[in-house]
């Protein structure tokens, strides 16, 4: 196996402002694997509340012996090895994982979705997400969002009732909520989500800090609408410690290291009867293309990453009244590579 990494700096259209947070550009890692003369493509994205970065990505590259990765591909041993280099640097692993499945789709002359049994007739709406900013940009980014037919808010200030009223002065579409553990007191919380039920929110992320178990429980046990983790959930172990505790999780290959985990992550929600969002971070078509094979597998998506950056080098994945469509191509079906990007 030979690996050419790429270090990338991926530029939003809009600076992205989240409660507590806000950022213009995120560090990517892009990463080009090639087996036995077949080429698969896989990326990290390095938001920085995650602790992962190009230099943190370059160390956790230099103690990968390649060797190990022989077809047929053993994903839970090979995850088992990337796990033993370092317990954290999911973001750097997933690269890896999604360029691996890239290769492992191309060997077997299979989508990726085919192998993870998902359906394309089955592919949820993506939603189309929009930061916490001013009135007149927040109507700039709605703009923006015309092919999309549900929108992601990030809530979690002192007006968010005034956001949802600008909002919902330029679109009536539903509303997937995400508080991203903005609120601090329950009661006021669980009013503040029955009044975003009465205006079209379908669910609702992250309401309260990831450790109050107890206060995110309780509005699970009140909300008109689901309650799902994100922040508090990351890995496949992560899912037993928040059962009972929200109805759902949202899976990201950033935080499972892949899509082999994101898979048994999505199978273990299913099987404990919770629902699942697939989302994404600031991504390119790569990493999108692999949260997009596992989409059908799940009740909602939430993959605009190339919706809503400045230079993804890539073809940006169709999508056809608000749902990604799925390419009868094998691997992941990157498209538009520029030949000029993969050199080392
Ligand atoms: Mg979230």
């Amino acid at each position: 196996m030979k690996a050419i990494p790429i270090a990338f700096t991926l530029e939003l259209k809009h600076p992205f402002t989240i409660a507590g947070f806000s950022r213009t550009s995120t560090p990517l890692l892009l990463l080009k694997l090639t087996y036995e003369n077949v080429d698969g493509y896989g990326e990290a994205s390095m938001v920085p509340y995650m602790g992962e970065n190009h230099d943190t990505a370059a160390q956790f590259l230099q103690k990968v012996n390649w060797d190990r990765f022989v077809f047929p591909f053993n994903f839970p041993e090979l995850i088992a090895y990337l796990d033993s280099l370092s317990p954290a640097n999911p973001a750097v692993k997933a690269a890896i994982e999604i360029a691996l499945n890239d290769i492992n789709g191309k060997l077997l002359q299979k989508p990726c979705y085919e192998i993870y049994g998902a359906d394309p007739a089955k592919m949820p709406l993506t939603s189309y997400t929009v930061g916490i900013a001013e009135p007149e940009l927040m109507k700039e980014k709605l703009a923006d969002a015309k092919d999309f037919k549900v929108i992601k808010v990030k809530l979690g200030t002192d007006n968010d009732k005034e956001v949802i009223r600008t909002i919902r002065s330029v679109t009536s579409l539903p509303l997937y909520i995400d508080a991203n553990q903005g609120w601090a007191d329950r009661k006021t919380a669980i009013a503040l989500i029955y009044w975003l039920h009465d205006q079209g929110a379908v669910f609702i992320e992250q309401p309260m800090n990831k450790l109050d178990m107890e206060g995110n429980a309780w509005l699970t046990g009140r909300s008109p609408i689901p309650i799902i983790a994100d922040e508090a959930v990351q890995r496949l172990t992560d899912i037993d410690k928040i059962k009972g505790s929200y109805h759902g999780i949202n899976v990201k290959l950033m935080k499972s290291g892949g899509m082999y985990e994101a898979h048994q992550m999505i199978l273990k929600a299913r099987s404990y009867d919770m629902k699942v969002l697939i989302g994404c971070m600031s991504e390119t078509s790569i990493a999108t293309l692999a949260g997009m094979a596992l989409a059908p597998l799940c009740n909602w998506a939430d993959l605009d990453g190339p919706y809503l950056t400045r230079n993804n080098p890539f073809a940006t994945p169709e999508l056809q009244n608000g749902r990604y469509v799925l390419a009868d191509l094998p691997g992941l079906g990157l498209k538009g590579l520029p030949n000029d990007l993969f050199i080392p």
